[in-house]
């Protein structure tokens, strides 16, 4: 008997022919658990601590066996019984502790530092319902909760528990685990902070609960609803509660292994993830204080001992607390901040660099780089405008602070695990040294002009999409025909990002079909997106996609060539099945705008080719795979700099000078978009581009339609376009997770 046999003998007193899935899944679990928890724990004198707000993981069964070397014995056995892991798979709920890219970011990165043997844990907060479920209902998105604990989880109660205080009350957090397994063996932890008093059924309609009771709602959701003040105060309470825990642990982790408190810099690093964990900087100062260190010399020690990440130039997302949401919420920290913000206007007599501005809010990003000691931004771009543009005036005082770190994603989860039959050819031509050294894909290139390769590759990609088709009838009662492109945009809705752009493609298409105008071969453009709760003209978007999608599935004229399709709740599942099919990647958020990207690194490693704008890191993928293997249109992101300081910018002008963009624009309130849809929304977004285009999408359109139409172009000379997909993998290495994190290790951690 192997080890699953004897685990399902021993739960359930019968054999693998007598259990449900759902029994075998719980016995996987079980015995994963117990297979990470031999594994030896990274250790050493200094220890990471990267604290997030998010951590979307996916799934952990599959990628756990696969990293635990167990993937084949498991899969072999199941199939002795007529199971396949597959299907165990589709049993697992998704955790929903992440909204986007950040988040899946502090997932890849725990799996890399894991896998590297780097002494670092994760600490984040246990959200019972997680960001939202989305439900498409008149194509509209509504939210549901997504709940995801169950009985048997990931999760692991501890006996850790703090006392956080709030102004006029406190709560006693509990922390939860979860094991990181890496990629052969070593294992971390993701500690998950919890309180006991959390009331589920405080949710009504939707999404909605009262939100003052903090201590029945702390942990319901990820970023609840801020379109209010009670919303917003929420997140205040959510975050602090997150780094009090975080302080705790760190001090008397360092402490256990021998720190002074004085020494605290050389037992633990904090790497602070975005501006949600701000707060760690005057928490740690205050624990501090209480145990007996005085003012200056703990503001030198957390200074040395926190570093951040920067992930965005979008000004409404760097955060600005009101100094009276802290006073109701935090009334302890307020005082350290004040005093971290009067040394600063000692030093500077430069107000841009103010902790605390003219209205009284406290700038999270500002205490971060003036108490920190690294910032870094996430691709070579994206830190180059921090530098030069977004946060110049405080390069100017700490040059040496600022440095980049270009993301990457885990090779385990983004191909060993999404794509067997690619690993399998990968293993097959170059052997399985790059599973653990990126790099060894280069060795790829070889081949890139031998047809049978070329073929097999093809051949693959095609496996996928059948799969993907399968897959998206079974769960989403969608069809799609595998024999046309896939074009694919998945990513959080955003106008930056600009799925509107690929929207009004979408209708020039229908357009020209209904004109006469036939596309070569049919094409599949494919949507995933959540839309935030509140952010109206996100929304719109979707519910144009949606329009669209409608309207053209139901036109006989047009759906032979052309088909729309918007998956329902996009997340890391539902990556893992459309990457791999994807043919075509769409990149194509306004220059200077997207700081990285990730999901670009995952299509390029999965063999799909981009069509994208000069930002963020396909600026990194343009340079590895040159103009031949990348479809790059649109503006400078200088230009786009260069238009914002100016204010130049007259969408109206675009409008009405280029008929085709205004025949796309005018469908949006035509009566064909109408009939299916809602006056209020479609006009909305009608007037939005017509009027403000923030993120210009007008000037780019006919670069990107001229671009996108050659690519559909190029896609039939097969063998060409399988030499850029090869290509594309090959180059791919850079962008491994692993790299990101040994050059963190490297030039900020020190661990
Ligand atoms: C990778 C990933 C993202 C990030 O995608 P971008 O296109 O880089 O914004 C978001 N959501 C999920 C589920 C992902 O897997």
């Amino acid at each position: 008997m192997n080890a699953l046999e004897v685990k399902i003998k021993d739960t359930f007193g019968t054999d693998l022919a007598h259990v449900s899935n759902e029994q075998i899944y719980v016995a996987l679990l079980q015995m994963v658990k117990e297979e990470a928890s031999k594994k030896v724990s990274n250790e050493g004198k200094k220890k990471l601590y990267y604290i997030s707000a998010e951590f979307l993981i996916g799934k952990l069964l599959s990628n756990n066996l696969i990293n635990l070397g167990l993937y084949d014995e498991v899969e072999t056995c199941l199939q002795q019984y007529g199971k396949s892991m597959a299907q165990i798979e589709e049993i697992e709920p998704e955790p929903s502790l992440g909204n986007g890219g950040l988040g899946r970011l502090a997932a890849c990165f725990l799996d890399s530092i894991a896998t590297l043997g780097l002494n670092g844990d994760g600490v984040g907060l246990n959200y019972h319902f997680g960001l939202f479920r989305q439900v498409f209902r008149d194509n509209l998105q509504t939210e549901t909760p997504n709940p995801w604990m169950e009985e048997t989880s990931w999760l692991t109660k501890t006996d850790t528990t703090y006392r956080v205080d709030f102004g006029g009350m406190s709560l006693t957090s509990r922390m939860y685990d979860i094991d990181v397994v890496g990629y052969e063996g070593r294992t971390t932890k993701l500690h998950l902070f919890d309180v006991d008093t959390i009331d589920e059924t405080l949710v009504g309609d939707g999404i909605s609960f009262d939100k003052e009771d903090i201590a029945k709602n702390l942990t319901l959701f990820l970023y609840p609803d801020d379109s209010d003040e009670a919303g917003r105060i929420l997140r205040v309470y959510q975050q602090y509660f997150m780094v009090s825990n975080a302080a705790h642990l760190i001090l008397d982790e360092a402490v256990a292994r021998g720190s002074n408190l004085h020494d605290l810099a050389d037992y633990a690093t904090v790497q602070i993830n975005d501006t949600h964990p701000s707060m760690v900087i005057p928490e740690l100062i205050r624990l501090l204080l209480q145990r007996g260190i005085q003012m200056d010399e703990a503001i030198t020690i957390v200074t040395n001992t926190c570093a951040y990440t920067n992930h965005t130039i979008l000004a409404e997302a760097l955060e600005k607390w009101p100094s009276h949401y802290l006073q109701k919420a935090v009334p302890q920290l307020l005082p350290i901040i004040y005093e971290l913000n009067n040394r600063v206007n000692d030093k500077f007599h430069d107000k841009s660099v103010a902790i605390i501005d003219d209205e009284n809010r406290v700038h999270m990003a500002h205490m971060d780089i003036h108490y920190g000691y690294s910032v870094n931004g996430v691709a070579y771009l994206h830190t180059e405008i921090l530098k030069n543009s977004e946060l110049n005036n405080f390069y100017q005082i700490y040059p040496e602070k600022f440095n980049n770190k270009t993301n990457g994603i885990t090779f385990r989860r983004w191909l060993l695990h999404c794509n067997h039959p690619l690993a399998n050819l990968l293993t097959e031509l170059i052997g399985d040294g790059y599973k653990k050294d990126a790099t060894e894909l280069e060795r790829l290139a070889q081949f890139a002009d031998d047809s049978c390769v070329l073929e097999k590759l093809l051949a693959v990609k095609n496996e996928k999409k059948r799969e993907l088709a399968v897959y998206l009838k079974n769960t989403q009662n969608i069809d799609i025909n595998p024999d046309s492109i896939f074009d694919i945009q998945i990513k959080r809705l955003h106008e930056y990002k600009r799925q509107q752009m690929n929207a009004l493609y979408v209708i020039d298409k229908y357009f020209e079909i209904k004109e006469g105008k036939l596309p070569q071969r049919p094409i599949t453009v494919i949507f995933g997106a959540k839309a935030a709760p509140a952010y109206t003209i996100a929304k719109d978007i979707i519910h144009v996609i949606l329009c669209l999608q409608e309207i053209i599935a139901n036109d006989p004229e047009v759906s032979p060539y052309l088909s729309v399709v918007m998956v329902e709740n996009y997340n890391v599942t539902l990556a893992e099945k459309l990457i791999p099919a994807a043919d075509i990647h769409e990149q194509i958020s306004l220059a200077s705008k997207e700081a990285s990207g990730t999901s670009n690194m995952k299509f390029m490693l999965n063999g799909a080719v981009a069509i994208g704008t000069e930002d963020g890191a396909n600026v990194e993928m343009h340079q590895f795979v040159g103009d031949d293997n990348i479809y790059i249109f649109g503006e400078s992101s200088d230009d786009v700099i260069a238009h914002y300081e100016k204010a130049d910018y007259v969408s109206r002008d675009y409008y009405e000078q280029d008929p085709t963009i205004k025949r796309a624009v005018d469908f949006l309130v035509s009566d064909t978009m109408m009939a299916v849809g809602q006056r209020e929304n479609l006009e909305r977004l009608y007037h939005e581009l017509l009027n403000k285009d923030w993120f210009m999408t007008l000037p780019d359109f006919e670069d990107y339609k001229a671009t996108r139409n050659q690519m559909y172009a190029d896609y039939e000379d097969r063998m060409a376009w399988a030499k850029k997909m090869l290509i594309n993998i090959s180059q791919a290495g850079f962008f491994s997770s692993d790299r990101t994190i040994a050059q963190y290790n490297e030039d900020i951690w020190h661990l």
